[in-house]
Formats: C-alpha cells, structure tokens, sequence
C-alpha cells in the first residue's frame, strides 16, 4: 500500500523501535510508497507513520534494497553533505562518511537474519540518513 509521508516532526524525532520479522508489511509498505516517489531515493518506516527501524533504499541500479535494524558498524572519509529531506523544507548541512560498513537484518524464511554490507557514495549517503530518521534525527 502506498502510504502518505509524514512531516510531524512529534513522529519524526522519536526513536524508533527494534523491527521484528512480524514487520514485513511495514517493509511492503516502504517499497511501494519508495517505488511511486519520483523524488526520494530512501525511506525510513518512521516517514510513513511506523515508528520501527526498518529502512528502504534505491540502489546503483535502481533496485529497492530493505534493512532491517540497520547500523553502522564502520566509517571512513567524513565530508560535509547539504542534504535535503523529504519530510523538511530546508536542506541542511550534516557530516556524512564517503564509506561505511553497515550491519543490518534482512527477512528470510519469516525470521531475520543478520547480514553486513560495505556501501559507498550515494547509497552510503542515503543509508547514514535513515539510520538518524531511525534514531528520531532529522538532518
Ligand atoms: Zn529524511
């Protein structure tokens, strides 16, 4: 289902919870409402009213890519990054890593299970800011 974004920052800047295997229609949902944006390239459950640490990101190919609990486990090369956001008007500037090591859950077989990715550039980019959507941040 595609779900509208939120821009209640009351919602936004809680943390969110621990996602579970029983959250896979959240996930569903973050896909579809992701797929028909023509401008986000990322979105955290918590822009679309759920309030868990589930994210999804388009990759290089244009791919929707789902993690869940997603963290950073490792970063290197900070820059300065103008970010815009689609749930605030005004970008702001933020400290991003051009390279990170990110340890995630991803649903198989209806349990999580834990995996780790090395993701540069933009999806690097796109995956620092949903974790601080998770985390209640907004940049
Ligand atoms: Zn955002």
């Amino acid at each position: 289902m595609i779900r509208e974004i939120v821009t209640d920052e009351e919602i936004l800047s809680k943390p969110c919870e621990t996602a579970t295997a029983e959250d896979a229609a959240i996930a569903d949902d973050l896909v579809e409402t992701l797929l028909a944006s023509d401008e986000a390239m990322c979105l955290a459950a918590n822009q679309i009213g759920e309030t868990r640490r589930v994210i999804a990101y388009l990759n290089d190919a244009g791919r929707p890519q789902v993690m869940y609990n997603p963290r950073i486990a490792q970063k290197l090369k900070p820059y300065t990054a103008v970010e815009a956001c689609l749930s605030r008007e005004e970008p702001t500037a933020v400290t991003r890593y051009d390279w990170v090591r990110v340890s995630y859950e991803v649903l198989a077989d209806g349990k999580l299970i834990e995996r780790k990715k090395k993701l540069e550039g933009n999806a690097a980019q796109a995956v620092q800011h949903m974790i601080d959507h998770c985390e209640g941040i907004l940049v």
